[in-house]
């Protein structure tokens, strides 16, 4: 099955905001194993959504809607699906009775215009609307699917994901299981990782191996189809272990895991403590981390270092590393990781310190980084990276580089054991 997405919106064809409907359905969609081909914007008329229904309908089997089920007029996608399949809309009794709750629950009054978003496709399999008022619909006609979603993202993500996946699923003529499963790998470029499996990669079908690379990580999503569950599970099982016997060295999780994530989890297995000492990324690193619940059991504290006379003051750097070596030096980064650690009494120091740019720093450009690492029982260690682009895509790598460092850390030391 291949499908085109249809964004309805004149505000995303004046730039207002950006079709980030149609970049999370694609992603979705691909781990269902249907092929999107075309994604269509089209603004609120009536004459160009029908023109635009009818090039999708000679090139996609599967056309997806987003945008224009709200209640003013120009909220138009229903209406003009409707005479365009030659379905009348119909009252949804369970979608009107949400409405009115909703009404009922914020103490105003419901209008005619609200009662029409409560109108679905007759014939139409109703997907609720458990964030906002306009349900969704999906509609199976002359060989086509047709699903309609609503537009903001907060209704139509969480949408799909609860019904709608399930809706598309049971379309399936085939009753084709389709799994997917992502490998995350960090510290090697795309075309490196493609290089080391491209035998692999040439030799896929079932599962496919599809590559993504963004912010310095690169994703493999395998996606495997079988009618039985097991043996398209089986087939990813047998698909990743011969991805890991080449590169196993650069993987560090599945799906929608995160470096931090992973960095968190064996902190908590370890029942290990951290501390922070940031200069270059200027608290980025104790920011993400904190973004998650529980890490209060792992993050002792940490100090934002970013001039040298607080790396001297409050981390005990010593002056003759500042002065012979620089605050951009392997030295400093290792005397800052260990000092912190000390300082506020946590198992684990890290540190960060360099160059963020645009210009350079004591005679070393821009994207110099040095990281440093203390385990309260073993040797410190540092590592000099050159990293490329942007002040922040420097900031944001570095604190991925930290992460990565310290799990690989974290995992020699116990399988040392
Ligand atoms: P509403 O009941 O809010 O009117 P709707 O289904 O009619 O919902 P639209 O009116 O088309 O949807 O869009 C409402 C808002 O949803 C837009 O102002 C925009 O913020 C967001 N939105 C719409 N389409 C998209 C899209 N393709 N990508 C990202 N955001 C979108």
């Amino acid at each position: 099955m291949n499908a085109e997405i249809i964004a309805v919106g004149s505000e995303l064809l004046l730039g207002q905001i950006v079709n980030s409907n149609a970049r999370f359905l694609s992603l979705h969609l691909a781990g269902l194993g249907i092929h999107v081909y075309y994604h269509t914007v089209v603004g609120d008329n009536a004459g160009r959504l029908k023109s635009a229904i009818e090039i999708a309908e000679k090139r996609s089997n599967i056309i997806i809607f987003t945008g224009g089920l709200g209640p003013t007029k120009d909220d138009l996608t229903k209406e003009t699906i409707a005479r365009h399949v030659g379905k009348e809309l119909i009252m949804d009794e369970k979608a009107f009775e949400s409405i009115e709750q909703y009404f009922k629950k914020t103490n105003r009054e419901m209008t005619e215009n609200n009662q029409k978003q409560a109108l679905v496709l007759r014939d139409s399999i109703v997907l609720p609307n458990d964030h906002g008022m306009a349900p969704g619909m999906m509609l199976r006609s002359n060989n086509h699917i047709y699903m309609l979603l609503p537009g903001p993202p907060k209704e139509m993500e969480p949408m799909f994901l609860q019904y709608g996946r399930q809706a598309l699923s049971s379309q399936n003529d085939a009753k084709e299981k389709i799994v997917s499963r992502v490998l995350r790998f960090f510290g090697i470029g795309e075309a490196s990782l493609e290089t080391g499996i491209e035998d692999l990669i040439d030799a896929q079908t079932n599962p496919t191996i599809a590559p993504l690379a963004s912010d310095g990580e690169v994703t493999l999503r395998l996606t495997a189809s079988h009618s039985n569950l097991d043996e398209a599970q089986a087939l990813l099982d047998q698909t990743e272990k011969a991805i890991q016997s080449r590169v196993s060295q650069y993987f560090y999780g599945y799906d929608n895991s995160s470096l931090m994530q992973e960095l968190i989890k064996l902190l908590m297995k370890k029942n290990l403590t951290i501390a922070v000492a940031e200069s270059l990324t200027g608290g980025m690193f104790q920011q993400e981390l904190t973004s998650f619940p529980g890490t209060s059991a792992l993050l002792k504290g940490g100090v934002v270092c970013y001039t040298n006379e607080v790396k001297q003051t409050l981390l005990n750097v010593k002056k003759e590393t500042i002065d012979v070596q620089g605050a951009v030096s392997g030295e400093c980064a290792k005397e800052l990781a260990e000092n912190v650690a000390v300082l506020v009494g946590a198992d684990i120091g890290i540190s960060f310190t360099g160059v963020a740019g645009p210009g350079e720093l004591e005679g070393k450009p821009a994207g110099t980084v040095y990281i440093g690492i203390h385990l309260n029982d073993r040797k410190s260690i540092t590592e000099e990276l050159h990293l490329g682009g942007t002040r922040e895509a420097i900031r944001t790598r570095a604190v991925k580089y930290g992460c990565y460092l310290l799990i690989k850390l974290l995992q020699e030391s116990q399988n040392a054991k």
